[in-house]
């Protein structure tokens, strides 16, 4: 991987299935977003450097659900076969109180018959390995790691991405600082126990919720939000007398790999993904454009769908006509992708209630 490359256009060879009749790109960001984005234009022909401040790859991190419309957008992508090697599907979940008992099913069912196909979860690590891995084997593009985007340094590149997260140094630059971070009064916690509990779904209590999702055969995705909780300890104690396996879960995995994730939210909603005028064609995608809640478990599934139409646009108008992609690419994503984060806040809200009792009566209306 060539770490000079800062600011600079991509290099250009061309690989196995990938064509080279198309412009260059620079992706600021080697996240889900930012690698997806990066496959996408290089199968389109494009020269690609992606620019990324961290070191090298950040393995850390948890699970991440993949909806069937993400499953198809990373099948489009050429990365289906990747995902489900290691996928597992996530079937049979219950919202429940407390003390154990159910309320509702999640609508996991209803996915899967719509679709065709159930909602997988993956490991983060694991995907974000696979991304890199297909970029080198279509060949023709950089990643720079140590590399933090410079707005001033000159640019070159026909498209540049800000697939820069959530506090993105391109959106601040060419979009203004209108829309920023948000935080939440609670943080999430995440985790993965070593051991299959079994019982999966979400648990809802006062202020607070637990839950828990297959990831890996011999292991448990857990994630949870207490208002207020900073230690581990503040964090065993609230779940201590909700059912079990909850307090298994958190008094058997090493606090030391639990990873305490601020919730936040981009306010207001980007009246706009994409811009062409000042100083050339900039889009957005993933938390760069809409970072929201995790409620939903939504951030890699819309970060995914952007990258694919992102790239689906540019191909289809080649890059003399990147007005004309970029319009269609907002027109695509911005308001499907801004309602996911509005329903993931919401969700939020519900979930947390200081009054659970009409919550719960509300979802215990839903099919069980
Ligand atoms: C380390 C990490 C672990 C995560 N773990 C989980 C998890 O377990 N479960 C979950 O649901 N979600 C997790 N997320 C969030 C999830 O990955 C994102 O919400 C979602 O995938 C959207 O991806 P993204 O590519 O838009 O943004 P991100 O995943 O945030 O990626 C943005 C990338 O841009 C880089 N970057 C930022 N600023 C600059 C700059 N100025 N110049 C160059 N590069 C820059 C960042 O280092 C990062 O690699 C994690 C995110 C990170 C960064």
């Amino acid at each position: 991987m060539d770490t000079s490359a800062a600011g600079a256009e991509a290099g250009a060879d061309a690989g196995s299935d990938a064509g080279s009749d198309g412009g260059s790109a620079l992706v600021v960001g080697a996240g889900v977003g930012g690698l997806a984005t990066a496959i996408g234009l290089r199968r389109a022909g494009w020269t690609v450097t992606v620019l990324e401040r961290r070191a090298a790859p950040e393995r850390y991190g948890t699970a991440f659900g993949i909806h069937p419309t993400a499953q198809s957008a990373l099948d489009r992508l050429g990365l289906g076969a990747a995902l489900r090697e290691r996928a597992v599907p996530y079937r049979d979940a219950r919202i429940r109180r407390p003390d154990g008992r159910v309320l509702a099913a999640l609508p996991l069912e209803r996915i899967e018959r719509k679709a065709g196909r159930p909602e997988l979860l993956v490991s983060r690590p694991h995907l974000i390995d696979a991304l890199p891995a297909e970029l080198d084997r279509l060949g023709g593009t950089d990643i720079a790691y140590g590399c933090p985007y410079d707005p001033g340094a000159p640019g070159g590149a026909d498209l540049l991405v800000g697939a820069d997260g959530i506090n993105s140094a391109v959106r601040a630059a060419r979009f203004g600082a209108a829309s920023a971070p948000r935080e939440l009064a609670e943080a999430a916690w995440i985790g993965i126990a070593g051991f299959e509990t079994g019982v999966y779904g979400e648990t809802w209590g006062r202020g607070r919720f637990f839950g828990m999702t297959p990831v890996e055969p011999g292991r448990t995705n857990w994630y949870a939000t207490v208002p207020g909780a900073t230690t581990a300890r503040e964090l065993r104690a609230a779940f201590a007398d909700w059912h079990d396996p909850i307090p298994r879960v958190l008094a058997d995995t090493d606090p030391q790999t639990w990873i305490r994730y601020p919730m936040r939210h981009l306010h207001p909603a980007l009246p706009s993904f994409t811009r062409t005028a000042g100083h050339g064609p900039v889009a957005l995608v993933g938390d760069a454009a809409h970072a929201m809640t995790l409620n939903l478990g939504q951030g890699a599934c819309t970060a995914l769908l952007d990258a694919e139409a992102l790239a689906r646009a540019v191909a289809a108008h080649g890059p003399g006509g990147l007005p004309a992609a970029l319009r269609a690419y907002d027109g695509e994503r911005r308001r499907s992708a801004q309602r996911v984060a509005l329903g993931s806040r919401t969700l939020h809200r519900f979930m947390t209630a200081r009054r659970p009792a009409l919550r719960d009566a509300l979802v215990g209306l839903l099919p069980s």
